[in-house]
């Protein structure tokens, strides 16, 4: 049976699991509900390690394929939820005043949960997938406290794979692409002085309204006329802050705002660029300004050949039609980079279907995405460790049926040549007790090959 199908008949119970998250959203680390839950249903689900408490509320679960051996995988979900109330009127919305799931962490969550469930009972592959629930993707950096806490190193993950729901990209389709797909992001305060007084008396004071508003002005040169056309940023202010009544100039001001790029090359070159121009205006007015910049989530940048294997994987879930492996970066910024900093790996999008933009009031997690997302987990880990072992089995001429006799994945011990010679041995004729009681010697084939293997 294709996974999605079988992924259709979970989907009444981890639509149930993401509504239970849903009713009860946490912010950054307080993941506590969710993160206990989360362990709760791992070990319920039959995992060979879960460990809590890695990076303070991040839960991690390790599943182990066949025979053991082979590559680790690490597959990663957001756990927390956002400081806005909601207004989408669900019968499952939030019962937590003020804090809404509306960026589908919850969706994240409950999927690789499924995910979690079908591995741990099928097993089909060969190598570990390990499951990472992170805290605090929302500012706090959860995924980097996790790796602080020695994630990758713990558990040996060699690769890193992570996705995010899409408001706007149909159900069932998938996007990614290789190198940058979201943005870095970092924020500055501006400090401007001048000389207040007596709105009045212009001429003795120096206006920091005035020096704000011509910094705004001049920093709108900063992408339009220093960046490279080809090289994307974005720098807006978003607060503005000064005065207390209409008839006084004040002393000071202060300016806040975001700087999102795609490169690091970028990302320097705004940053000084902002720390050359600042001051200088200030001073041309007579004042002074001073820029804080700091550096929060990193430019997420997707390995080309892991990027290139998740949109064939993609592929398999949902056909070529449905999957966009050239996808527009988006300017937002994303914890998962640092973990593609120290892995190579890919983070893609999942179609979320028409609704309100992420982190709106009016956000909703589509449900239908569940079987599309867990069968691209699932098949994500079938094909990037793949059972790649040998099935002996004996045949009959006469009747024409396979009987297998062994499978053998790499790795195990019992697939060395003095093995096999023995199963040989073992069904020579004469030896046997098959179908008509007159058997070949067993062949080689890959998995699964004989399609009437009994
Ligand atoms: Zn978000
Ligand atoms: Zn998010």
């Amino acid at each position: 049976m294709p996974i999605i199908n079988l992924f259709a008949e979970l989907a009444d119970e981890i639509t149930g699991w993401r509504r239970d998250l849903h009713r009860h959203p946490e912010l950054l680390y307080d993941t506590t509900r969710t993160s206990a839950m989360v362990a709760r249903k791992l070990e319920e689900f039959g995992l060979d390690e879960v460990v809590t408490s890695i990076g303070r509320t991040g839960v991690v679960g390790v599943i182990k394929g066949r025979n053991g051996g082979g590559k680790t995988i690490g597959l990663r979900a957001d756990m927390d939820a956002l400081p806005i109330t909601e207004e989408t009127g669900k019968e499952y919305a939030s019962e937590n005043p003020g804090t809404m799931h509306a960026c589908g962490h919850d969706g994240h969550t409950a999927m690789l949960l499924g995910a979690a469930k079908y591995l741990a009972e099928t097993r089909n592959f060969y190598g570990t997938a390990v499951m990472i629930f992170q805290p605090a993707e929302e500012g706090g950096a959860g995924g980097k406290a996790m790796i602080d806490d020695g994630l990758f190193t713990r558990w040996g993950i060699e690769e890193v794979y992570g996705m995010h729901n899409s408001p706007g990209l149909p159900v069932g389709e998938f996007a990614m692409c290789p190198g940058a797909i979201m943005a870095a992001a970092d924020m500055f305060e501006i400090n401007i002085s001048g000389r207040g007084g007596h709105a009045a008396k212009p001429h003795e004071i120096v206006d920091p309204i005035v020096i704000g508003s011509s910094i705004v002005t001049a920093l709108q040169s900063v992408v339009s006329r220093n960046v490279d056309p080809l090289g994307q940023a974005v720098l807006s202010v978003t607060q503005f802050l000064a005065g207390t009544a209409y008839n006084i100039i004040s002393e000071t001001m202060v300016m806040r705002g975001t700087v999102r790029s795609l490169s690091l090359e970028v990302r320097d070159l705004v940053e000084a660029r902002m720390k050359a121009l600042v001051p200088a205006i200030a001073e041309g007015f007579g004042g002074k300004a001073s820029v804080d910049y700091s550096r929060n989530y990193p430019v997420t940048v997707n390995d080309a050949d892991r990027t290139e294997f998740a949109a064939e994987v993609a592929r398999s879930v949902a056909g070529e039609a449905k999957v966009n492996a050239e996808c527009v970066p988006m300017m937002a910024g994303e914890d998962f980079s640092f973990m593609l900093e120290e892995r190579p790996g890919s983070y893609i999008f999942v179609g979320n279907g028409p609704t309100a933009e992420l982190h709106h009031a009016r956000y909703d997690f589509d449900d239908a995405a569940i079987p599309h997302s867990c069968s691209y987990w699932v098949s994500l880990v079938e094909k990037a460790l793949p059972l790649a072992g040998v099935t002996l089995y004996r045949s009959c001429h006469h009747t024409g049926l396979s009987t297998v006799i062994a499978r053998r994945n790499p790795g195990d011990p019992s697939l060395s040549a003095s093995a096999v010679a023995c199963w040989i041995a073992r069904t020579k004729p004469g030896n046997d007790d098959g179908e008509c009681g007159r058997p070949e010697a067993p062949r080689r084939l890959p998995y699964f090959r004989p399609p009437n293997a009994r």
